[in-house]
């Protein structure tokens, strides 16, 4: 399941209530009014917090409430302020308010720090009333309710297109290749760190799309070795997943159980992952057993598109670039 979509309630402090009081002290027969105002209450303030990775938490717990403001005491004593409620979001965290679907804030930034709704104010002591008509006013406000809102919170996709592959399959060389990005390419795993994303222009259609390079991806990612976890959660944000092999079957490797292996890695942190549209890039074609892979791959995956490639040898790449717009504007265009 998805946690990418949930609808949440939340509701800030009320104000505390204004007190009511008189001085009572031994030699001062008349004291006055002296009772404190109510503490304010708690804002709802909602953090972007890059460690949480889905709205999981607000699934299972959709309603949550900023505390109470303290009442005001006796001797001009006012009461504690409630705490502010801080709520952390996943980057990309856009909040709409549930009926009219407007957008009402958005968390793009690790740190990134909103108030949402705030705590109602503290109301009066009656030390306030004390006039000059009227010495001993027993008259108080009580403190104010705390904003209240519904929303619908979704997370943003990162990015139109997912690469998802083994180390050194040639994604950021296909990235390099589709985009006017120029990312860094070494046989070596782990070059890129973190998820790139870059631009697809579509001058024909004015339009672009936003390809993302999903790191790292090896066996044993969905128990969190090598980095997975950190990369598959990005996966997850991506409308299709395009699955970037080397048919060579460069170190042993077998680029038509590479696709399975791919698939099984992605299936067991997320099942849901399974049903994104999906396409093969088999990169290398320039290789020497490329050619003959290919056919086996074409046998063994019937029906998913599989778009030839090299970007060594420049061959494949517009076929597959219009490939990809199809599959990310189905019908609209
Ligand atoms: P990544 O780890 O998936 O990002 O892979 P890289 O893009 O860094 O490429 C790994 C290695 O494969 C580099 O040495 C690239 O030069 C090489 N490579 C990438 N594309 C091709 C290709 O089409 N043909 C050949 N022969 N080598 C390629
Ligand atoms: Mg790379």
């Amino acid at each position: 399941m998805f946690f990418d979509e949930v609808s949440i309630t939340l509701e800030a402090g009320h104000g505390g209530d204004g007190c009511f009081s008189m001085r009572r002290e031994k030699y001062i027969p008349k004291g006055g009014p002296d009772g404190g105002d109510g503490g304010r209450g708690g804002c709802v303030v909602v953090r972007c917090d890059e460690n949480v990775s889905d709205l999981r938490q607000y699934h299972f717990k959709p309603n949550y409430k900023a505390r109470n403001g303290e009442p005001g005491r006796g001797r001009q004593q006012h009461g504690k302020g409630g705490d502010d409620l801080i709520l952390k979001f996943p980057v990309g965290t856009e909040f709409r308010d549930v009926e009219s679907g407007e957008l009402v804030a958005e968390l793009l930034e690790h740190g990134h720090e909103l108030v949402l709704l705030d705590g109602g104010k503290g109301g009066l002591g009656n030390i306030h009333f004390k006039s000059a008509t009227n010495q001993t006013p027993r008259q108080t406000t009580p403190g104010e309710y705390g904003e209240e809102g519904a929303y619908k919170v979704q997370l943003k996709t990162i990015a139109d297109i997912g690469m998802v592959g083994y180390p050194n399959a040639g994604k950021s060389s296909l990235m390099g290749c589709l985009t006017n990005a120029q990312p860094k390419t070494g046989h070596y795993a782990f070059t890129t760190r973190r998820p790139n994303i870059a631009i697809i222009e579509y001058h024909d259609y004015f339009d672009r799309l936003l390809l993302a390079d999903i790191p790292g991806l090896v066996e044993g990612a969905h128990e969190n070795r090598g980095m997975g976890h950190k990369f598959l959660r990005h996966v997850e944000r991506c409308s299709v997943l395009l699955y970037v092999i080397d048919m060579e079957g460069t170190d042993g490797r077998d680029p038509v159980e590479d696709v399975a292996a791919l698939r099984h890695e992605l299936g067991a942190y997320q099942e849901e992952l399974l049903d994104k549209p999906w396409a093969i890039a088999a990169n290398k074609m320039d290789e020497p057993h490329a050619a003959e892979n290919l056919q086996r791959m074409q046998a063994a995956y019937e029906g998913t598109e599989i778009h030839a490639i090299s970007c060594i040898g420049e061959t494949g790449l517009e076929e597959l670039k219009q490939g990809l717009w199809t599959a990310c504007k189905p019908a609209a265009d």
